[in-house]
């Protein structure tokens, strides 16, 4: 089976710089803990835990002296707040891209507009937009697609973009927005890093027989690769780990794509792509 890799895939620097920071701070304090899986990558988390840095629920849980290291898609403001006022040592591993569309949802709502965020509800990175947005005093819609958007919108809007979403689903929301002749000020804070990838998989999967998507189950941008190479290639699979694979998917195949997302680790593209070529 021929193998032919995503030109951009895997860990981007966001997630590595978490890895490297949370890594650092096991070294330099004895124990590390992240509020939630430091990335959504569940064999990455387990190694993880091995090497002591330990996700919990809340600040709350840390038990004992330990450093908290806050993940890649960042925190609300309040979750910060919390931790200083525990006195425990804080590692900030909020990727700065993320902490860029933090800002430009603050700045929107300072600017006294309805902050529209386009992204996952429930997703942490989403949360903390909302919360940045209405700390500074906004109203605040998340919105997966144009329907989403509330009946009616008071004032100016403004749009922040959850950093792993597609321009496609921005373009959507703002095209629908001009429709209504809202004043609107967008702010398109899609990480280039998410857009290489996107890019790159869309592109390998219009040529390619079968496309293997690796990453966590719970990972957003992951997902999303998986939901954009499907478009592209009916046979299309999501994997966390090469176990996963069924060479039956693959039957009549000459050229396997492969691509993964933004928290999956070269060891894993690897594993993936070595089993796939000895089919
Ligand atoms: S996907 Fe982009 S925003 Fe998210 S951690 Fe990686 S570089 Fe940062």
């Amino acid at each position: 089976m021929k193998v032919v890799r995503a030109a951009y895939a895997g860990a981007c620097y966001g997630v590595q710089r978490a890895l490297d920071l949370a890594l650092k701070a096991v070294e330099d304090g004895g124990c590390a803990y992240t509020l939630g899986p430091l990335i959504h990558n569940p064999q990455v988390v387990a190694q993880l835990a091995e090497c002591g840095v330990r996700a919990v629920d809340s600040v709350e849980d840390v038990a004992g002296a330990g450093t908290v290291v806050i993940r890649s898609h960042g925190v609300t403001p309040e979750v910060k707040r919390s931790v200083a006022a525990c006195g425990l040592p804080l590692v900030d591993a909020t990727c700065p891209h993320v902490a860029r569309a933090q800002r430009a949802a603050a700045d929107l709502a300072e600017q006294g507009r309805h902050v529209v965020v386009v992204g996952e509800a429930g997703h942490p990175e989403v949360e903390g937009l909302v919360a940045c947005a209405r700390e500074a005093g906004a109203p605040v819609s998340v919105v997966a697609g144009p329907d989403d958007l509330p009946e009616t919108l008071e004032g100016p809007v403004g749009v922040v973009v959850q950093t792993t979403q597609t321009r496609e689903a921005l373009d959507a929301v703002v095209a629908a927005l001009e429709e209504r002749g809202v004043q609107l000020l967008v702010k398109n804070t899609i990480c280039f890093a998410t857009r290489q990838r996107q890019e790159a998989a869309a592109a390998l999967a219009g040529e390619v027989d079968a496309m293997v998507v690796i990453g966590g189950r719970n990972s957003s941008n992951t997902t999303r690769l998986a939901d954009i190479c499907a478009a592209a290639c009916s046979r299309t699979h999501h994997v966390e780990s090469p176990d996963e694979i069924d060479p039956a998917w693959l039957a009549g195949c000459a050229v396997v794509g492969v691509t993964a997302g933004a928290s999956t680790p070269e060891e894993q593209i690897e594993a993936v792509a070595t089993l796939l070529e000895a089919l």
